[in-house]
């Protein structure tokens, strides 16, 4: 089977799998976005499923987003791993979308390095934003604590160059998945009361994304199960 073949298959599955969870969670299917994670996988895979149809990609490591940016045209990238300040740069750069805001010291290097962006007209709009929270409060998984998102949330919504356009949240390691992905909806609902703006929750992926879309989910963000299985090590 030619690659393209794969793609095919696996995003026909997916995108059928997310039209069942809409249907039984009573969701019209255009409220859940499906963005499909192509971290380790080659910018050809991307290409591909631009063909195929698909605009928007989710990456987790700067190095490697920021090159396939640069060879692919047309392609929405967004940001879902760890950004370590010194990156905020290249990532206003290239993002279309960063999902794991989780500090306002990052929320200020984003920002200026946005409105750098917006000046040497590499971008032409502001960044949006999803601030990931942390459930468990684990640093190595990032995300920040139900404790300091009140005090984030306004941060980024005052910013002239950043948007906020919702929340991001994995469930913790050892937790109920329907609690965490509840408890998540909760606090993104809070987030929307004072910011109706923030329609985005980024939540599920390729082994759970039907209980994601049954407790609120509006974007799933799924490698797997439509790129198959990741290579052991980061491209390039
Ligand atoms: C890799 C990754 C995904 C995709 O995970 P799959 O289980 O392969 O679907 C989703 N979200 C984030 C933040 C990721 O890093």
């Amino acid at each position: 089977m030619s690659r393209r073949d794969e793609l095919a298959e696996g995003l026909a599955a997916t995108r059928s799998r997310l039209d069942a969870a809409c249907r039984a969670a009573g969701r019209d299917r255009t409220e859940v976005a499906l963005l499909p994670v192509t971290k380790f996988f080659p910018a050809s895979d991307i290409a591909l499923l631009q063909e195929l149809g698909c605009t928007d990609f989710g990456e987790n490591r700067e190095q490697e987003a920021a090159a396939k940016a640069a060879e692919l045209t047309g392609a929405r990238l967004h940001m879902l791993g760890h950004i370590q300040r010194n990156k905020a740069k290249s990532v206003a750069r290239w993002a279309a979308m960063v999902h794991s805001l989780d500090s306002i010291r990052l929320a200020g290097a984003l920002e200026r390095s946005t409105e750098a962006a917006l000046e040497a007209g590499v971008r032409a709009a502001p960044l949006d934003v999803l601030i990931q929270i942390s459930l468990d409060g684990d640093p190595a998984r990032g995300g920040v604590t139900r404790a300091d998102l009140a005090a984030l949330v306004e941060t980024v919504a005052q910013s002239p160059s950043l948007r906020l356009r919702g929340v991001m949240g994995v469930p913790p390691l050892e937790a109920d998945p329907e609690r965490a992905f509840t408890e998540l909806a909760e606090l993104w609902t809070d987030v929307r009361r004072d910011h109706p703006d923030a329609d985005v929750f980024s939540a599920g992926m390729s082994g759970d994304l039907e209980l994601a879309v049954k407790l609120g989910s509006t974007c799933v963000r799924v490698g797997t199960a439509i790129l198959g299985r990741r290579p052991l090590t980061s491209l390039p």
